[in-house]
């Protein structure tokens, strides 16, 4: 198993104090949510799945209707970096776009991009990349787990360096929020020494250019998928928010679970059997050691199918509304295009008060 995923490794991370930050954040987000930008995204290389809802959009979507201000990210070049070749990279990309309209992300308020569209962005790699060492890129254990399970068998200088890549992603428009799973913890943490250091070495005191993003964990920051490794789309473990009723009841009965026939909710000592629990216990709004002690001694199959019930019952509207959706593809365009536009406004004001403040505007 993977550092990331053993549950050791997420004292490390530093999951409790992200935990803890994450729920003063929201204290403070709440008293005057205005004052916040948020930044997060995914990579176009498959359909969203279950992990992506209770550990991102979910968030994504209460935090714009909240009234902080949205943006999110389709990372297009961020797929190169564990395969050779792009493959149906636009049908991704379009897809992402209908999950986010379908799970209630508004164009009108947020602002979907993809960074590939947005020059300016991508020009903070540069002086970015000066910022961090080589030991620094090569210590990230999200990285190591990513290259452990990449499609290639070297290790290109796009997978070593993306997350100063996502830096620029989080940075360009100075957000100061990242509602992400546990597995971006270590990007965040780049993200804030970049940030830093940038302030530190060309930004005036009293004014830095940049503030320190942080992140926003969920109640759900690593769901497991169906063989207890983190559920992902390109590893073939996931349940796709698009997934029908019938295809939920077939990978719910095939998820792994242990030996031991009694329900607990123990993350720890359970991690597969108390992901599933998990699941059904956000779709039902309820505590998850409630679920668990009501399921008791009835075995993993009652386990299963209170967690078949629970996702398909909620997912069905957002299913619905994404079929819906799925059909008018201008519109999906259309959305993108304008997203694409708002972002590189951004970046290009932030491009040149990067380049005043390196002596660097000619
Ligand atoms: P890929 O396998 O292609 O890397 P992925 O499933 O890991 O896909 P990403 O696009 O890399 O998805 O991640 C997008 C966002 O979703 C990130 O904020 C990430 O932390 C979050 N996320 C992804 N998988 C999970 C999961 N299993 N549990 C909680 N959050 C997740
Ligand atoms: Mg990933």
């Amino acid at each position: 198993m993977s550092t990331i995923l053993d549950t050791g490794a997420a004292d490390d991370l530093g999951v409790p104090a992200a935990q803890r930050r994450s729920a003063e954040l929201e204290r403070q987000i709440r008293e005057q949510p205005g004052r916040f930008r948020a930044l997060t995204g995914d990579r176009p290389t498959g359909r969203l799945h279950l992990g992506h809802y209770f550990g991102s959009l979910h968030n994504r979507v209460r935090l714009q209707n909240l009234g902080v201000d949205m943006m999110v990210l389709i990372a297009d070049y961020q797929v190169l970096t564990d395969r050779d070749v792009a493959d149906r990279l636009t049908e991704h990309v379009e897809n992402l776009v209908v999950d986010y309209l379908a799970v209630g992300i508004d164009p009108d308020r947020a602002t979907i991009f993809t960074h590939s569209a947005i020059p300016a962005l991508n020009q903070l790699l540069l002086p970015f990349l000066s910022l961090v060492s080589v030991a620094e890129l090569s210590r990230n254990p999200t990285v190591k787990d990513e290259i452990a399970h990449s499609r290639q068998s070297a290790v290109s200088g796009l997978m070593f360096t993306y997350p100063v890549h996502q830096a620029a992603d989080i940075l360009f428009c100075k957000a100061r929020l990242v509602p992400v799973g546990q597995d971006q913890l270590p990007h965040l943490e780049i993200a804030r020494t970049i940030a830093r250091r940038f302030n530190k070495r060309y930004g005036i005191a009293a004014s830095p250019v940049f503030p320190e993003p942080e992140a926003l964990l969920s109640a759900a920051p690593l769901l497991l998928g169906t063989d207890g490794g983190k559920m992902s789309k390109s590893r073939g473990n996931s349940i796709a928010l698009s997934a029908t009723a019938d295809e939920t009841a077939r990978l719910i009965r095939g998820a792994k679970t242990d030996a031991d026939r009694h329900i607990t909710y123990d993350p720890v000592a359970r991690p597969e059997v108390s992901s599933l629990v998990l699941l059904a216990a956000l779709c039902l709004g309820r505590d998850p050691h409630e679920v668990a002690g009501e399921i008791g001694g009835k075995g993993a199959a009652a386990l299963k199918a209170v967690v078949t019930d629970a996702v398909n019952d909620y997912f069905a509207p957002i299913r619905a509304r994404r079929a819906e959706l799925a059909r008018d593809r201008a519109h999906i365009r259309r959305v993108l295009r304008d997203g694409n536009e708002r972002a590189a406004a951004v970046a290009d004001a932030t491009l040149t008060q990067v380049r005043a403040a390196m002596n660097s505007l000619y």
